[in-house]
């Protein structure tokens, strides 16, 4: 059994940080960098049965791994994506964390991999954050970031998934505003590479998603585009998503997005805007949507944990650069307002979305 750490204690938390209300930083200086922060969670899966047990609290560093291990060399790994928000009065929430790890067993059977129970993820992320809270940044400032993994850190020699796989989430504070940007999103379609492929990874939130779409996404940056909107790998006519977000597209009473089969990340955010607009009165449907149909928009906006919901003020195709409806008089408006007022507990939780960290 290779281990990382030991743990340092029973998995719970010493008094000493819990004790400040907030670590000593600058809020207002809050971008997308890396924030050591002071604990992280790892638990391991056993290599006879699967299940997963002892999982620990230990101070955030380093993990020893095994160049053998099969998310090295195979990329047998998963990720997770979620938030912890601090309310206007100042306590910390998380927002269905069940969803996450739901999601995460999904990957897991995809890529054939034990996985943490429902119970276990959730009881792991509430201990985690309860550890960093005071990493959690005040209400207005951003949220604590928190990265659940799931990777095959058993050793293989052949081709194989690993006898043994390790689960950590680590935590990290961010800004609200999304690497610095205070303007809508210009996308750009890029009709050559796809991000996913039926068949493919592109419904997991696999590790080796990204990698793949850097260089694209690098290119279009550089000639000043916030990000690319991938169309499909087979017809190269309907949009499927950003690289790392879920995409709407708003037409009078009607909002629009691509539905989840296999080539789109199932988003939480997605699925919650989904059913925020429903009860609104809104007629959601989720759907092929051709790049046509999206150059007749009203609105086109984009849902993840880490960028909220950001409205796109511009798409560009074919060296056609179309616009769209932004700012405060919009459904993008209403529907961000009222998922960041749930977060901030300003609204109230009508759904139980909502886990309050003691
Ligand atoms: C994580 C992710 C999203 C957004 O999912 P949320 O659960 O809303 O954060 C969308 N697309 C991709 C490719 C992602 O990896």
């Amino acid at each position: 059994m290779e281990t990382f750490y030991q743990p340092t204690n029973n998995g719970e938390a010493s008094n000493r940080e819990t004790e400040d209300i907030y670590a000593k930083m600058d809020w207002d200086k809050l971008g997308f960098d890396v924030i050591p922060t002071d604990y992280m969670y790892i638990m391991k899966s056993n290599e006879q049965d699967g299940t997963f047990s002892n999982g620990a609290l230990v101070p955030f560093g380093t993990i020893d791994i095994n160049p053998h291990s099969a998310v090295l060399n195979y990329g047998q790994g998963l990720f997770e994506g979620m938030k912890a928000y601090r309310t206007t009065d100042g306590e910390v929430q998380i927002f269905r964390p069940e969803e996450n790890a739901l999601r995460m067993r999904m990957g897991a059977e995809r890529l054939l991999m034990p996985s943490p129970s429902v119970e276990q993820y959730v009881e792991a992320v509430k201990q985690v954050v309860r550890a960093n809270k005071r990493w959690v940044p005040p209400h207005g400032k951003g949220a604590l970031y928190l990265r659940p993994l799931l990777f095959g850190s058993g050793s293989v020699m052949g081709i194989s998934p690993a006898p043994q796989c390790t689960f950590l989430i680590y935590t990290n504070p961010i800004s609200n505003i999304y690497k610095g940007r205070t303007e809508s999103l210009s996308l750009l379609i890029d009709n050559k590479l796809p991000r996913a492929y039926p068949g493919g990874t592109g419904g997991v939130k696999n590790i080796g998603n990204y990698a793949p779409v850097f260089q694209v996404v690098k290119e279009a940056k550089a000639k000043g585009f916030s990000d690319v909107l991938f169309l499909d790998a087979v017809e190269h006519k309907y949009i499927e998503e950003v690289s790392s977000c879920n995409a709407f597209i708003v037409k009078g009473k009607v909002i629009s997005t691509s539905p989840t089969l296999g080539t789109i990340l199932p988003g939480i955010t997605r699925k919650t805007i989904i059913e925020l607009a429903s009860d609104l009165g809104y007629q959601v449907k989720e759907r092929k949507i051709s790049v046509k149909e999206l150059l007749r928009a009203n609105e086109v906006f984009c849902t993840g944990t880490a960028v909220g919901i950001s409205d796109v003020g511009s798409v560009t195709y074919k060296n056609k650069c179309i616009k769209f409806k932004t700012g405060p008089d919009t459904v993008t408006q209403k529907l961000y307002d009222l998922i960041t007022g749930i977060h901030a507990g300003l609204l109230e939780d009508k759904k139980g979305w909502i886990v309050k960290i003691d």
